[in-house]
């Protein structure tokens, strides 16, 4: 595999850990978790792999600010901020949604982090990036832009690796369960399946994206960032696993089964999951133990991927606890 030019800041290799008092709360498989909540830039996170390769990225290109967007309790962006911070670059967020009187979570992080924060609409997103992203250059501030959810071809390269690392430490569960929305994880995942020989299944739980949709996003970047990396295979939409019986309310609403298995995880285990993504994914993957889908003999391993700093959003911190 190609070496591709890497900032080294994360915290690495992150534990895996047992859940034996979850697995035997649920009555089901052996459960394993990968503590990617503990990447160790700013409360950590899936995104602090990806950004070991697109800081790398930026600062080859002479980048002096970096710019990315999504929504007001992004963990990317808070992620992203962090790093900018720490490599001396200016960061501009792209936030949907409207300014609230208080800052609260990832927010309240993303202003204490120095992000400078420019506010639009979920329709008017795109253009907005853009025109952050012109204006940037304009003022010759020298802007990098570093993809939604930090999910292209260099962004999965820290997946690839991930899976690497998670074959070192010597885990080989029949299954990995993860919350899957931009696609970058689940891409690395099963590039670096392929490349470094796990045979497990790798299933994502969509977090917001129909299953065709997200099958095909993974599918395409996987392929791409496989050729990206010097290892050219092509994935079809078959091959990738998700899982789409999830989405409850919708992208970013907290509902009964996420609480549930905050709640699961957090008595059973000391662990955190966050409202949107884990604690969602997490729902799925107690749903998937109660109604038999794994075998008894298999180990399950959840990636838990981060998020935790929501809980302490306004919107959710109030129906919590
Ligand atoms: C971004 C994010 C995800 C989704 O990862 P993708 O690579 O975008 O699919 C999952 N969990 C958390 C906590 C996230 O912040």
């Amino acid at each position: 595999m190609k070496t591709l030019p890497r900032l080294k800041f994360a915290h690495l290799p992150t534990p895996v850990e047992a859940m034996p008092r979850l697995s035997a709360a649920l009555g089901g498989p052996a459960l394993l978790v990968k503590r990617d909540d503990q990447t160790g830039l700013a409360l950590g996170g899936n995104k602090t792999r990806k950004l070991e390769f697109l800081m790398a990225e930026a600062q080859a290109n002479g980048a002096h600010t970096v710019i990315t967007a999504g929504a007001i309790q992004s963990n990317h962006c808070r992620q992203t901020a962090a790093a900018a911070a720490r490599f001396g670059l200016g960061c501009i967020l792209v936030l949907v949604g409207d300014p609230p009187a208080a800052a609260s979570g990832n927010l309240l992080l993303d202003g204490l982090l120095g992000a400078e924060i420019v506010w639009t609409t979920r329709p008017q997103r795109d253009q907005a990036l853009k025109e952050t992203f012109d204006k940037a250059w304009e003022q010759g501030r020298r802007p990098y832009l570093v993809p939604y959810g930090g999910s292209n071809t260099t962004g999965a390269a820290g997946y690839v690796v991930a899976m690497q690392e998670l074959i070192e430490q010597g885990a080989r569960p029949d299954w990995i369960v993860f919350p899957s929305s931009s696609g970058g994880t689940q891409a690395g995942l099963v590039v670096g399946a392929r490349v470094f020989g796990y045979s497990g299944k790798i299933l994502g739980i969509s977090v917001d994206e129909p299953e065709t949709v997200l099958c095909q996003r993974v599918a395409a970047l996987a392929t791409a960032a496989a050729d990206f990396l010097g290892e050219p295979v092509a994935f079809s939409d078959a091959e990738i696993l998700v899982n789409a019986s999830y989405l409850g309310g919708g992208y970013g609403v907290m509902g009964d089964a996420e609480r549930e298995a905050i709640t699961l995880f957090a008595r059973n285990e000391g662990i955190l999951l966050d409202p949107v993504y884990t604690g969602r994914a997490a729902a799925g993957l107690i749903d998937l133990i109660r109604t038999g889908y794994f075998k008894h003999s298999e180990t399950v391993l959840f990636w838990h991927t981060g998020g935790a700093p929501a809980l302490f959003a306004d919107r959710y911190r109030e129906t919590l606890g």
